[in-house]
């Protein structure tokens, strides 16, 4: 027998503790150490870990029926699971296509939108392009890359995939264009617009962009108008409006789903991490009806499919799932604690590296800076959002590190998300490791300026 050792990690350079066992909000390693995890995973664990009325129902699921390939087989455990899901989606997004993670998913909903386009105006329609915007990240294949603008994710491969038209994100920490809202009268918005129309409508096939960008800023909320206004322009130039909600859908920010903040109705939602909530790989996109039914008319086959398209185990994760949180309120629980959470946040800005605080419901981020005047990032050499983490870690909290959002290569931000199960007294709990973790970082940050 070969020694162990045998696993491709992440990173080979860093030393990471060795995850045995869950429970709610805790994750304890095999020393016994437990810590608190505070950003769910990565915005995936929302409803806490091992929570026996859903691993039972997994248990179950495995043993009624394992697998039944989707290119052959219905199963029921796929339409109860669809069932459930469509009664929370926001209009008319009734049509489920079931994938195994987030990445699938924006590989799905984009072909779809080509393919949609293909049926309804003929096999000549040149929409073809997806707009995204600099700052996102929508996966890690290479399309979802292709689409998706976060430069330390896409940088070394870009030259593998043709690249798709991008307009800046509402970072009004940092405005792309120097204003001010709202006197900027959304700018950034309007630069869908112009962008529409420099490559033509015609080519267009879909606009994809996260309600609230995650990991790649930390939790920008954008102007309320934005997705209004964004909606009307997609709706104008006939190009359909994909909200990534992989991060922001199924309750993490006190709705089901972001958009319905805005009150808007996107075309597509691609959905995954809080779908199963990291008992098992799952992922799925809404589609509304015109777009499913066109398909049906048409061709009546989306040229697409997965191996684990329609997964039962999956399925049967997502409806246990969906059912704890109806039962135990929880989106209502992720709109209440999640104002705690900004209140308590708020005082970390008495920090001299904390630059800005926000978010909305139970996803928040906060941004790093050398200097809170000018904003000057610090110094990439640092590592600070990485440096900030270690130090959490160390004291038994978990929270998510990203940077490079101000050029593409400067910026730091970390994002608090814990389960949407977490209470006042752990939000204390956790802001407080949080803050003496920024502040024994703070000393070392300072000194390397
Ligand atoms: N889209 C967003 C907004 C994400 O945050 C992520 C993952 O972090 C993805 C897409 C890709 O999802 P996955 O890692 O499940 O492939």
């Amino acid at each position: 027998m070969k020694a162990g050792g045998h696993v491709l990690p992440r990173d080979f350079k860093t030393d990471m503790p060795t995850a045995v066992r869950g429970e709610g909000i805790y994750i304890y390693d095999d020393t016994g150490k437990r810590y608190l995890d505070g950003c769910s995973g990565a915005l995936i664990s929302s409803i806490g870990h091992c929570i026996p009325q859903v691993t039972e129902a997994i248990c179950q699921q495995l043993q009624r029926l394992d697998f039944a390939h989707p290119s052959r087989w219905r199963n029921p455990a796929t339409e109860e699971a669809a069932r459930a899901l469509a009664e929370i989606t926001p209009g008319d997004l009734n049509y489920i296509w079931f994938v195994s993670g987030g990445s699938e998913a924006v590989e799905s909903a984009i072909k779809l939108a080509r393919q949609y386009f293909i049926e309804k105006d003929g096999s000549s329609s040149g929409k073809h392009l997806i707009v995204g915007r600099w700052n996102s990240y929508h996966g890690a294949t290479l399309g979802a890359m292709a689409i998706g603008g976060n430069m330390a994710r896409r940088r070394i491969f870009s030259p593998m995939f043709k690249e798709h038209p991008k307009i800046p994100t509402h970072y009004c920490y940092r405005c792309p264009y120097g204003l001010e809202y709202p006197g900027c009268k959304l700018r950034c918005a309007h630069e869908l617009e112009n962008l529409i129309q420099r490559e033509g409508a015609d080519n267009i096939a879909a606009f994809i962009a996260e309600p609230i960008v995650g990991s790649s800023v930390g939790a920008l909320v954008p102007p309320n108008e934005y997705w209004p206004l964004i909606r009307e322009i997609c709706s104008r130039y006939n190009v359909l409006l994909i909200a990534d909600e992989i991060m922001t859908g199924i309750g993490r920010t006190g709705k089901a789903f972001c958009v319905e903040h805005w009150g808007v109705v996107p075309d597509i939602i691609v959905s995954a991490k809080g779908m199963a909530a990291g008992y098992v790989p799952t992922g799925g996109i809404f589609v509304k009806e015109a777009i499913a039914l066109t398909i049906k008319m048409g061709s009546g086959h989306f040229q697409h499919g997965y191996t684990y398209n329609a997964n039962p185990v999956s399925a049967a994760a997502v409806t246990a799932v969906l059912m704890f949180i109806k039962e135990h309120h929880l989106i209502e629980n992720a709109e209440t604690q999640g104002k705690v959470l900004g209140e308590q946040l708020a005082r970390l800005t008495a920090l001299p590296i904390v630059g800005d605080v926000r978010g909305k419901g139970l996803m928040w981020g906060i941004e790093l800076v050398a200097d809170r005047t000018t904003k000057e990032p610090l110094p990439r050499k640092l590592s600070a959002s990485r440096r900030v983490a270690a130090e959490c870690m160390k004291r038994g909290l978990v929270v998510y590190p990203g940077g490079g959002m101000v050029n593409g290569v400067a910026g730091d931000n970390l994002l608090v998300a814990p389960p949407l199960i977490v209470t006042e007294d752990q939000i204390k709990e956790i802001v407080l490791i949080f803050e003496q973790s920024l502040a024994a970082a703070s000393d070392y940050l300072l000194k390397g300026l």
